[in-house]
């Protein structure tokens, strides 16, 4: 008897706490969040477009990457990453003890700006609702802002990514750490360039990781 009394009550709570869900909290879904990026006609970047980029990876990741929007590969797969810059952030990911698949990999805006041009703010203004709703879902443990288009975006500032990479910043209380975009790297012009970035982007993900694994 006493069972079946505990099994009610159970039973009611569940019913409870899933109508209150249903009534008080209309909960977002990456699928609704997909959806209405991939039928936005807000800006016109939708027009110069191939596909819309919405972003990809795990539903709970520990890591949220952001970069500023997708290139010319990007655009032809609808995928966000996946050029050059992508195989270099692919390594850094691997190198950090994770893969795309359990971060997540998105963009300030999901359709590319002709020419590979920085997004303009009435662009950004139009498309940022779409990554704010991603972030709320997602809850990351730590955003990495990938240069300082993506930085300056989400944060709403205007800083130097020379000067605030490494440097814990914070957006709707998640902790964010900007660092270079992945093809500054491949712009260096020489060997020691090359490396110095790649070490101080290095560096900055030790940040990341501290967030993510604190001792
Ligand atoms: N650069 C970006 O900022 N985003 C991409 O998805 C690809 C390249």
């Amino acid at each position: 008897m006493n069972q079946i009394v505990e099994i009610l009550k159970f039973y009611k709570e569940i019913g409870a706490e899933f109508l209150e869900r249903r009534t008080t909290e209309k909960t977002d879904s990456m699928t609704e969040i997909t959806r209405d990026i991939m039928s936005c006609t807000r800006c016109p970047l939708h027009k110069t477009k191939k596909n819309y980029v919405p972003g990809e990876g795990c539903l709970t990741p520990p890591i949220m990457f952001i970069g500023e929007g997708p290139g010319e590969t990007e655009d032809n797969f609808g995928r966000p990453f996946i050029g050059n810059a992508g195989q270099t952030l692919d390594k850094v990911i691997e190198k950090m003890g994770y893969t795309r698949e359990t971060v997540f990999i998105g963009n300030i805006v999901k359709c590319r700006p002709p020419a590979n041009r920085d997004p303009l703010k009435e662009e950004v203004d139009m498309c940022l609702p779409f990554l704010i709703r991603q972030i709320k879902l997602l809850k990351p443990k730590v955003i990495v802002c990938l240069g300082k288009v993506a930085m300056n975006n989400l944060l709403g500032a205007n800083f130097s990514i020379k000067e605030k990479r490494g440097i814990q910043m914070e957006f709707n209380g998640i902790p964010v750490i900007p660092t270079y975009h992945p093809s500054y790297i491949l712009h260096q012009q020489t060997k020691e360039a090359i490396s110095k970035a790649k070490w101080e982007m290095w560096d900055d993900m030790q940040k990341v990781l501290a967030i993510v694994n604190p001792k």
